[in-house]
């Protein structure tokens, strides 16, 4: 770093895992990382890295780069790294530096959350499908349960940018729609970033190297954010069709992605909120791009009710 900048994207990603380094013990006293109690934690802690690390984020943009065109992939490989940090500053965000190299970096607590809230969404009306709970290990999990440990989860992201809330396992028959939620919810999470890139949305700003980890946020420009969702949902479809199939239905990928805006409004504070556009105009904007039929409107309002049902309807 300095006068000389940074060698590679993986060099500034480095620089930036530094800047947002945060230990569990720093600020979270006495709650583990992996969010759950301390018995069950070993096992989940060893999952971790592979769950929610690079790991994840490797996998998960190895997946896009096949729908990228080649003259894409190449400057992708070239100029830009992802990477997962440990923060309570943000989400989610694209960073340049001064020499032109580009990081994406998405906070793990984010990951994490989502993946515990996704659970909860997929047995939210039917509590009966939870296999294990750490927190009910004699008892039935019920639905005001999962509604607490719900709203434990967004305080504490909100709080500690680290979910917390407890180690639960769901019923096998809900495993497949689960993970593909979770993996759509990921996906658009990098794909959104990796969209302000390719859509040269910092061609024209100069970095000051002082002052990266420059959040493209700040930017306030609501347009820029509803064309980077409309790449993204372009790039997750592609991603999708290429690996559960070309007949998959889009109309899935917009319900599961209204229920991901919804949970992006819960955890996000009022600053936050300045830089975005609410997560109904981020729907509606891509409804308006992808669909021209009605029954969209009404399938999300489905999904609204009962997540997980209306999905077994179309996936
Ligand atoms: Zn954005």
């Amino acid at each position: 770093m300095g006068e000389k900048g940074f060698s590679s994207p993986a060099d500034l990603l480095e620089y930036l895992k530094t800047e947002y380094y945060q230990s569990g013990e720093d600020i979270l006293p006495r709650m583990e990382p992996g969010g759950g109690d301390v018995a069950s934690f070993d096992s989940e802690s060893v999952l971790d890295e592979l769950c929610f690390g690079r790991y994840r984020v490797n996998s998960l943009i190895d997946e896009v780069v096949p729908v990228l065109s080649t003259e894409m992939k190449e400057r992708l490989f070239q100029e830009v790294a992802f990477g997962v940090v440990s923060t309570k500053d943000f989400n989610a965000t694209c960073v340049k530096s001064a020499d032109n190299k580009y990081a994406v970096l998405v906070n793990k607590g984010l990951l994490m959350f989502l993946s515990k809230t996704g659970k909860i969404d997929m047995v939210i009306n039917t509590p009966k499908l939870v296999d294990y709970c750490s927190e009910k290990k004699d008892g039935k999990v019920t639905y005001q349960d999962l509604c607490s440990y719900q709203s434990r989860l967004v305080r504490s992201y909100r709080q500690f940018g680290l979910p917390q809330g407890p180690i639960m396992s769901i019923d096998e028959s809900l495993q497949i729609t689960y993970e593909k939620v979770l993996f759509i919810w990921q996906l658009f999470v990098l794909c959104h970033e990796l969209a302000h890139y390719l859509n040269h949305d910092f061609d024209k700003i100069l970095v000051d190297p002082q002052k990266v980890p420059w959040l493209l946020a700040g930017e306030r420009n609501y347009n820029r954010e509803f064309e980077a969702d409309k790449k993204a949902f372009y790039l997750v479809t592609e991603t999708i069709k290429r690996k559960y199939g070309y007949n998959t239905d889009q109309r899935f990928i917009l319900i599961v992605l209204a229920r991901l805006f919804k949970h992006i409004s819960l955890i996000s504070d009022d600053k936050a909120s300045v830089y975005h556009p609410s997560g109904i105009e981020r729907i509606s904007r891509l409804r308006e791009n992808y669909f021209k039929s009605q029954d969209v409107e009404v399938l999300l309002e489905k999904g609204e009710r009962d997540f997980c049902h209306c999905l077994s309807l179309i996936g």
